[in-house]
């Protein structure tokens, strides 16, 4: 709320950010006037500026960056109920473990959710042949670091043969996020106690593009 008490303040964009990068820019500047629109519409305005500013999660998800999968979003949550950690086929490499440790030290989550999903761009580019629908990946040997992510997820993945399950797609994401899970309990001493103390679960789900719906696998 700016000083004259008539509605947030519109921010100043960088003059250097000019053609499409601002036409993005400004997008997400006017939905951030929208947030403050709605808060400022509350009947309790004070209340949800200061649950805004607490940080009070109650899991982890450890999840791909496809913009079709935003955990707060499919889990219908809150500003400040999860810790988020977003990379491509949510690869847990150094910095996505170390970001969980520390939301564990820090408040003692009880639960992990590795979240794959259905139509993952990611495990289409680390699979040697594509999957029925699936959109051509870009060209991983045009960037080291994309070829870095392919070849973790490959990893992961090892060699799938195509009639290892009817949907040798929704094979991958599951193996996908299986291998996840076991990197996460065997590359993580502070994850593997707190799971073997009992005070924390690390559990798989897949979220269907398809439907919205997130299936959590048992084991
Ligand atoms: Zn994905």
């Amino acid at each position: 709320m700016d000083e004259s008490g008539t509605g947030p303040q519109r921010p100043v964009l960088p003059a250097r950010v000019t053609g499409a990068p601002r036409t993005s820019l400004e997008r997400l500047a006017e939905g951030n006037e929208r947030f403050l629109e709605t808060i400022a519409a509350s009947p309790n305005e004070a209340g949800v500026a200061a649950a805004l500013a607490i940080a009070d999660p109650y899991a982890i998800v450890l999840g791909c960056s496809d913009s079709r999968v935003p955990p707060e979003a499919v889990f219908n949550e809150t500003v400040g109920r999860l810790f988020v950690v977003r990379v491509v086929a949510h690869v847990a490499g150094r910095a996505e473990m170390g970001s969980i440790e520390y939301a564990v030290a820090r408040w003692n989550c009880p639960l992990i959710v590795v979240l794959g999903h259905t139509q993952c761009g990611g495990i289409a580019a680390a699979l040697d042949r594509l999957p029925p629908g699936a959109d051509k990946p870009p060209d991983s040997a045009s960037s080291m670091n994309l070829g870095t992510l392919v070849a973790s997820v490959k990893s992961n993945l090892g060699w799938i043969s195509s009639s290892a399950s009817p949907d040798p797609w929704l094979y991958a994401v599951t193996l996908n996020v299986r291998r996840t899970i076991e990197q996460l309990t065997t590359w993580s001493p502070l994850l593997r106690g707190h799971v073997q103390a009992g005070r924390m679960a690390i559990v798989g789900a897949i979220y269907h593009v398809e439907n919205g719906a997130v299936e959590f696998l048992e084991a």
